[in-house]
C-alpha cells in the first residue's frame, strides 16, 4: 500500500469535531465521562428524548389505564403501526410496509412461516455461513417444521477468507431447487454491505423470495428496499437505534406480497376494525401490520419514540456521511500508528462496501479488548479474535477515535494487555 500522508495530531482531531455538524448531538445522550463507548453495534445508548418517550408511556399508563390503548399523546393500540410508519424512511420503504413487532429471531419465524412454501421442485433455503447464529438456528427449525434436514436443505455459501462473501458466489448458489433466501445486509462481523438490490433482482430472475437481515444497517446506512423490490426484512432497535435492551424489533414486507396471510397468526394480525369482534375467523391486515401476533410490548417500545425522532431529524444520509469520515478516520490512524502491532483490518475499505464499525484480527484480541476496557475504551469483542470498534454518528467524536489509538497504540507498545488472560467473558 503507497503511504498516504495521516495527520495524526490530537489538534487535528478537535478540528474535524468543530467542523462537525452533528456535534450537538452528543449532548443529546447519557454519556460516561470517563469512558469512550464504542460498542453502539451491539447496544445504543440511551439518549434523553428516548428517556422522555419511556417516561411519558410510563405516565399515559397512570392517567388512563385501559383507556391507554386509545387515548393520549401515543396510544398504544397504534402504536406499531405509527412506529413502523416513522421507521420506514430509514429502509426506503412506504409507511405500511413497515411494522414494529416481535424481534429478530421472532421476525425471522414469522417471515419464513409466511414464505417458505417448499414444493417437490424448491424447497431449500439459501444463507451464507457467516450469517449471525440465530437466523441460522430459526432457518433449521423452520425446515424441520417441514419435514425437511438442515444439513441437506439449509445451503450456506461459503466466504474465501472466512470473512467477507463474494456476491458471484451468492448468485452461483441460487440454483433451481432454492426457494428462499436469507442474507444480512451488513455481516456483523467484517461490516461488508452486500448490495442487496443486485441480490434481488438475481434471486427473482429464478422465481426465488428473498429477505435480509438489517440488524447492522438499520440506523446505520441508507436503505432503499421497496425500490429494489426486497420481498422482506427483519431487525433489531437496540443497536444503532438506541431503543434500549430489548427493544421491540421491525419487519418490512413488499407490498407485492400484502394480502397474504401470516404463517404465524395472532388477533394483533387483524385488520384493527375486526379485532374485537373476537371471531374465530381471523380477517387479517392487508399490509405489514398483518405480521404482528399478539399485544404488543408497549414499555418496551416507548423509547424508540424519542429516539426515532432524532433520526428522523438528521436523516440517514447524514448519518452515513459522518458514519464514513469516523470511520475512514479511523482507518487511517490504525494504517499510521499501529502499523507494528500484528492488527488486520477485516473490514472492506471502500465506502460503498464498508458498514458502521471497523473489525480487527488479532491472535491476543480477547484480553487486547480487557485492556482496552481497562482504560475506559468500550470494544467489542467477538470470538476467536476479533476487535469490533463502532464509532456512532450521534454521539461519538473524532476526539474519541484518535484518543482510543492513542490508548491501543500504548497498550500494545508496553504489553499491557499481558496483565489479563486471553479468554472471552460470558458475554463478549
Ligand atoms: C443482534 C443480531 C440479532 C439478534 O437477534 P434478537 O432476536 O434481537 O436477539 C440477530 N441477527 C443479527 C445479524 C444481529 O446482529
Amino acid at each position: 500500500m503507497s503511504e498516504k500522508q495521516v495527520n495524526t495530531t490530537y489538534e487535528y482531531a478537535i478540528d474535524l469535531d468543530k467542523n462537525d455538524e452533528l456535534s450537538s448531538y452528543r449532548e443529546e445522550f447519557y454519556l460516561n465521562e470517563k469512558k469512550i463507548y464504542l460498542d453502539g453495534n451491539s447496544l445504543g445508548l440511551l439518549s434523553k428524548r428516548a428517556e422522555k418517550s419511556l417516561m411519558d408511556i410510563l405516565q399515559s399508563w397512570r392517567d388512563y389505564g385501559i383507556d391507554g390503548w386509545t387515548e393520549g399523546e401515543h396510544p398504544w393500540f397504534y402504536l406499531s403501526e405509527r412506529l413502523g410508519a416513522s421507521m420506514a424512511a430509514l429502509v426506503g420503504a412506504n409507511t405500511n410496509e413497515v411494522i414494529v413487532t416481535g424481534s429478530t429471531t421472532s421476525n425471522l419465524h414469522q417471515l419464513l412461516a409466511t414464505f417458505f412454501q417448499p414444493n417437490e421442485q424448491k424447497n431449500k433455503i439459501l444463507t451464507d455461513e457467516l450469517s449471525f447464529p440465530t437466523d441460522v438456528y430459526a432457518m433449521q427449525s423452520q425446515l424441520k417444521l417441514h419435514g425437511y434436514n438442515p444439513k441437506t436443505h439449509l445451503i450456506k455459501v461459503k466466504s474465501g477468507d472466512g470473512h467477507l462473501l463474494k456476491e458471484e458466489d451468492i448468485i452461483e448458489a441460487m440454483t433451481a431447487d432454492v426457494a428462499l433466501i436469507v442474507l444480512p445486509s451488513i455481516l456483523y462481523r467484517s461490516g461488508q454491505i452486500l448490495d442487496l438490490k443486485r441480490l434481488t433482482e438475481e434471486a427473482h430472475k429464478r422465481e426465488i423470495i428473498i429477505g435480509f437481515d438489517l440488524c447492522h444497517s438499520i440506523g446505520a446506512i441508507p436503505h432503499q428496499l421497496s425500490e429494489s423490490n426486497v420481498d422482506f426484512a427483519f431487525w433489531c432497535n437496540y443497536k444503532h437505534l438506541n431503543g434500549g435492551p430489548g427493544t421491540v424489533g421491525a419487519l418490512y414486507v413488499n407490498h407485492t406480497h400484502f394480502g397474504k396471510a401470516p404463517g404465524l397468526a395472532g388477533w394483533f394480525s387483524s385488520k384493527k376494525q375486526h379485532q374485537f369482534d373476537m371471531a374465530h375467523e381471523l380477517i387479517h391486515e392487508h399490509h405489514a401490520g398483518a405480521f404482528q401476533m399478539g399485544t404488543p410490548h408497549v414499555l418496551s417500545v416507548a423509547p424508540l419514540i424519542g429516539s426515532l425522532a432524532m433520526f428522523n431529524e438528521v436523516g440517514i444520509n447524514n448519518i452515513r456521511r459522518k458514519s464514513l469520515r469516523l470511520t475512514g478516520y479511523m482507518l487511517d490512524l490504525i494504517d499510521h500508528e499501529l502499523k507494528e502491532y500484528e492488527f488486520i483490518v477485516r473490514n472492506p475499505r471502500e465506502d460503498k462496501m464498508r458498514g458502521g464499525h471497523i473489525f480487527l484480527e488479532h491472535p491476543e484480541a480477547a484480553r487486547i479488548c480487557k485492556a482496552l476496557k481497562a482504560e475506559g475504551v468500550v470494544p467489542d469483542f467477538r470470538s476467536p479474535n476479533g476487535i469490533r470498534l463502532a464509532p456512532v454518528a450521534l454521539y461519538n467524536s473524532f476526539e474519541d477515535i484518535w484518543t482510543t489509538i492513542q490508548k491501543l497504540k500504548r497498550i500494545m507498545a508496553e504489553q499491557t494487555y499481558k496483565k489479563f488472560e486471553n479468554k472471552r467473558g460470558v458475554i463478549a
